[in-house]
């Protein structure tokens, strides 16, 4: 199958009179070039469950069916865009499925398996591909992050800055809550930037494609590293013994649990680091 036989994204949109609405983040990759370069990014997704948040028009909905995702679940906010999508369900044999509703609030195994099933832990791993509206990427990545075993890899696009504060490391100015959250649980890596004239309507913006595989050691208390990067990214100039107050005034003693001079920075900790603290704040709550 090729997507280059389905008329094009640009008369689609033009034949349902459909425009991009920037409250949802929309901003549109019409260009089945970089959308195959996205799915491709994904790795092997042939005969394997993908989920899709944010369709839109469908560029890389196309090219994750062309790539060969069974099934493909797309999950879109946007009512509008359902009738456009719907042509794909015949096109790709059945493969896909669509889902109207936020993403926030979906539960992603459900969709794509039934709880039943996945709870019984007989599923493979879903993979999460998809090119994030802006206003809701962050909170989808920490849900991910949180996700029961049903979550796979994730080949995720934010904005370059958000992008690059996932994978930073320790001493870089990008390095904060984000990146450790994200590195607690996956090896993560940025694999190539968009610029803004690939997007329909330009963002004012790059954005970059992030790939996220889950590490060998993952940390199992996020809630916690969550409650420990809050307090010392809060105040991220300050010594973590004055910004670990915010969290506890026995800041001293949690920093001597997790071995960190008190007048380190938060910037200065490693993803050790971090887990060791996370582990004394809950030694201590
Ligand atoms: N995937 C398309 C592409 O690459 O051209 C569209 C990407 S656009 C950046 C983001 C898409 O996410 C839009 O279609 C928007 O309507 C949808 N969206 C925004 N908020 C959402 C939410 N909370 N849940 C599901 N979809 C959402």
């Amino acid at each position: 199958m090729n997507a280059d036989d389905l008329p094009t994204l640009r008369e689609e949109l033009e034949a349902h009179d459909l425009w991009a609405n920037k409250g949802l983040g929309q901003h549109f990759l019409l260009d089945l070039n970089i959308t195959r370069r996205i799915a491709k990014t994904a790795g092997d997704i042939a005969g394997k469950p993908v989920i899709e948040i944010g369709p839109g028009p469908g560029g890389l909905t196309r090219a994750l069916l062309e790539a060969g995702a069974d099934p493909l679940v797309v999950v879109e906010k946007d009512a509008r865009f359902i009738p456009l999508l719907e042509p794909l369900i015949a096109w790709s044999g059945g493969r896909l499925r669509i889902a109207q509703g936020d993403a926030l609030n979906v539960d992603e195994a459900a969709l794509v398996y039934g709880q039943a099933r996945e709870l019984a832990g007989e599923t493979p791993a879903i993979h999460v591909v998809s090119n994030l509206p802006y206003n809701v990427g962050t909170p989808l990545l920490v849900k991910w992050l949180k996700a029961g075993p049903w979550r796979g890899d994730m080949t995720l696009m934010f904005q370059k800055e958000v992008a690059q504060r996932i994978v930073a490391k320790p001493g870089s100015d990008a390095y904060g809550r984000l990146a450790v959250l994200a590195q607690a649980r996956c090896a993560c890596r940025l694999e190539f930037t968009v610029p803004p004239r690939a997007f329909t309507p330009p963002p004012k913006i790059a954005s970059a494609i992030v790939r996220l595989t889950d590490r060998d050691d993952p940390y199992p208390h996020l809630d916690a590293l969550e409650r420990v990067t809050a307090a010392a990214f809060g105040q991220r100039r300050k010594m973590l013994r004055a910004a670990l107050r915010a969290l506890t005034p026995e800041a001293e003693t949690l920093l001597a649990a997790a071995d960190i001079t008190p007048t380190a920075r938060a910037e200065e900790i490693d993803q050790a680091g971090f887990r060791r603290l996370a582990d004394a704040w809950r030694a201590r709550s």
